[in-house]
């Protein structure tokens, strides 16, 4: 018998009141069983997405989601900027490529942060921006607001990837004019993976409404229109509804302001005991980068070794580095059902790991100055 631990940005640990809720016998999605759960879940993704905007759920990954973005948004030739400053931002470019957008891409090297003055210079011209708010590849998180800002005064609609960050660091669709927000079940809205939740504004279904590629599932009109009748177009992952139902009631229940301050707390307790143990971080320094930890590998221990040693001995999983950052850094994920005893463990695994494989690490520091952090936050 082995107990395992998941310390990953995504999928992220699932609550036991949510695996239950996930468990429960199927009911028939155009049922009065399932269509009180459906209206209670999508009113709740609305205030998890601050926005009066119907959330569009598709039975896919975050990528299906922002799929379904560049499908009603690209007719071929039309021009979108694409932002990216890591693995997450590039996969946009290929998707905004792969429907025939004329798509320039503004590219930071990873683990840059992008500047609202240079989305603003070259979005001109632009029909929609896609900006990445927490590039899971390299912890950055990105002011989203301001970025928005730049791109809106530019005369672009805006699209953005929340998929690691909405429920865990402050996002306001509505507030911040964010056409178009996509985010996955399986990250801080502490669900398994499976379903892909949008929210496009007016201006987003009128310009879908007034070009775009061809498509079918993803036809934001035909979803938007059902979800309002209570009525799924396909049949909906009725299980997943019924667990992302019940985390979005713990979500709502705690309030979207304490959530946003733990994993701010958490991230800083993350990143000061990972320095108490000698390591350098890959990601910002600052309570901003509240979604996930990379942690650069010592000298001579490739990343990729660590990880499976932590997995195979310890039964500890953590992420590793993607592209260019594969092998040199390591990732502790702290959004959803993450508490302090959580990044306690993380780093005492890695502490340990990284002894057994015989890196000069301070041994018995990081666990005790998490703790610390996680307290002195609290106290400032
Ligand atoms: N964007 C970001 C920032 C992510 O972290 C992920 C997660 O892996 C994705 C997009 C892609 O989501 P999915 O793997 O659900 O398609």
């Amino acid at each position: 018998m082995e107990k395992r631990y998941l310390f990953t940005p995504g999928p992220t640990p699932v609550p036991p009141e949510v695996l239950a809720a996930t468990a429960a016998p199927i009911v028939h999605h155009r049922g009065p069983d399932f269509r009180v759960v459906y209206e209670r879940c999508l009113t709740r993704l609305r205030e998890v997405f601050r926005t009066e905007n119907e959330v569009l759920m598709f039975v896919a990954t975050g990528t299906g989601g922002f799929e379904s973005a560049v499908a009603n948004l690209t007719s071929p030739g039309d021009r979108a900027l694409v932002v990216s400053a890591g693995s997450f931002g590039e996969r946009w470019a290929a998707v905004a490529n792969a429907y025939g957008a004329d798509a320039d891409h503004l590219r930071y090297a990873w683990g840059e942060t992008p500047s609202p003055d240079d989305v603003g210079e070259r979005a001109a011209g632009a029909k929609y921006v896609t900006l990445v708010h927490s590039e899971t590849s390299t912890g950055v998180v990105a002011d989203v607001e301001a970025l928005a800002s730049a791109a809106h005064e530019a005369g672009a609609l805006v699209v953005v990837d929340a998929v690691s960050s909405l429920g865990a660091v402050p996002l306001e669709t509505d507030a911040w004019k964010l056409d178009v927000v996509v985010t996955g079940s399986q990250k801080a809205l502490m669900t398994p993976p499976g379903l892909a939740l949008v929210s496009a504004s007016e201006a987003a279904y009128e310009a879908a409404a007034a070009g775009g590629a061809p498509r079918f599932y993803f036809d934001w009109a035909r979803t938007r229109k059902a979800q309002e009748a209570l009525n799924a177009a396909f049949t909906p992952a009725v299980s997943l509804v019924a667990g992302l139902d019940v985390a979005l009631g713990m979500v709502l229940e705690d309030g979207l302001d304490a959530m946003f301050e733990r994993h701010a707390r958490l991230g800083r307790a993350c990143r000061e005991g990972a320095k108490a143990m000698g390591l350098e971080l890959f990601s910002p320094d600052n309570d901003r980068s509240a979604v996930v930890t990379a942690i650069r590998a010592p000298a001579g221990v490739d990343s990729d070794e660590l990880l499976l040693l932590l997995r195979d001995r310890h039964g500890v999983t953590l992420a590793p580095g993607q592209g260019e950052l594969k092998g040199k850094v390591f990732r502790i994920g702290h959004i959803g059902w993450f508490d302090v005893f959580d990044i306690a463990s993380a780093l005492s695994a890695v502490e340990l790991a990284l002894t057994e494989l015989g890196a000069p690490i301070e041994r018995g520091v990081a666990a005790a100055r998490a703790f610390e952090a996680y307290d002195e936050f609290a106290a400032a």
